[in-house]
């Protein structure tokens, strides 16, 4: 693999990860993987570009050992489609701030008639407020604790997940369990979920409606759980959650607030899989959401 195909790999992976633009030259991702494509010339970046690619092993692994710290209701009506799921980006390096209150937010919508987890995930499997189940086989409206107050959000459910109607299964399941016990909660300890409670198809990006349709179900499942903090897994969470096209390597990092619960953004597991160079970062988010769990955990 020359210079030129690994950049366009890591343009490729950057692209995949919803950031659409690189403090590189100017050009967007999309314009500069025109110009790979249409000439052979950029030789330089690609140079430039595979001289960074040093791995950085971060996240511990194997079962998290080096942790040092403790351890049938009435369907709503259908909402009106909306167009495209873009959000302007922010001021990078300022935390963002969505709504209001959690419990005021999901009382607000047809989830608040949903009074525990399960009677959500029992709405979320006959749920046809979009068209998302007609492809699906299985709901995945979350699992874990009942009482967790650390809560990891993830944008949809993948294909494992969907054949297993569980979330964050598979490889890139098995990294995040191993990073939970990095730092110090075991899978059980935690709830999981994700923004869309069915898979869309071929893993795209969700439509604006379907995030629109959904989101109820996460709210209620917020306003059940009150946790401490979200941890919100990816640049597609990340962005839906935010309403921003931010990229995610200028949103990771800072404490942000979803509905009034503090957030903390990160890569998602499948792309430390991916690409190692992440790890470092991730572990120091994964840190510091753990740090502000435990910071208000101790203020009660
Ligand atoms: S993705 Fe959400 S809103 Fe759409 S059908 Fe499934 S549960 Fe309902």
């Amino acid at each position: 693999m020359d210079g030129r195909d690994r950049l366009r790999r890591y343009l490729e992976q950057r692209k995949e990860l919803g950031e659409s633009d690189l403090v590189l030259d100017g050009l967007s991702v999309e314009e500069l993987l025109g110009v790979l494509g249409a000439r052979r010339g950029a030789p330089r970046a690609a140079e430039s570009m595979s001289g960074e690619s040093q791995t950085r092993a971060a996240i511990p692994e194997g079962g998290g050992a080096s942790r040092r710290a403790s351890t049938g209701a009435p369907m709503p009506q259908r909402p009106a489609e909306q167009g495209s799921p873009q959000q302007p980006a922010h001021l990078p390096g300022t935390p963002i701030s969505v709504g209001g209150p959690i419990a005021e937010a999901a009382a607000a919508t047809f989830a608040a008639q949903y009074q525990t987890l399960d009677a959500i995930a029992a709405a979320t499997l006959d749920c046809r407020l979009c068209g998302l189940y007609e492809t699906a086989k299985h709901a995945v409206p979350g699992e874990g604790n009942p009482s967790a107050q650390f809560v990891c959000v993830g944008e949809a459910p993948g294909a494992t997940e969907d054949e297993t109607g569980r979330p964050f299964v598979g490889d890139a399941g098995q990294l995040l369990t191993k990073i939970l016990a990095a730092i110090g909660f075991r899978r059980e300890d935690v709830y999981i979920c994700n923004v869309l409670k069915h898979r869309p198809p071929g893993n795209r990006r969700p439509a604006a409606d379907e995030v629109v349709a959904c989101k109820p179900y996460l709210l209620q499942q917020l306003a059940l759980l009150r946790p401490k903090v979200i941890l919100a897994l990816g640049t597609s969470a990340a962005q839906t959650l935010l309403q921003t096209s931010t990229p995610i390597g200028k949103l990771r990092g800072q404490i942000h607030r979803f509905y009034g619960v503090p957030l903390v953004a990160t890569y998602h597991p499948a792309a430390l899989l991916r690409n190692p160079n992440w790890k470092r970062p991730a572990w120091e988010d994964v840190q510091l959401a753990r740090r502000v769990f435990d910071n208000l955990a101790g203020n009660q």
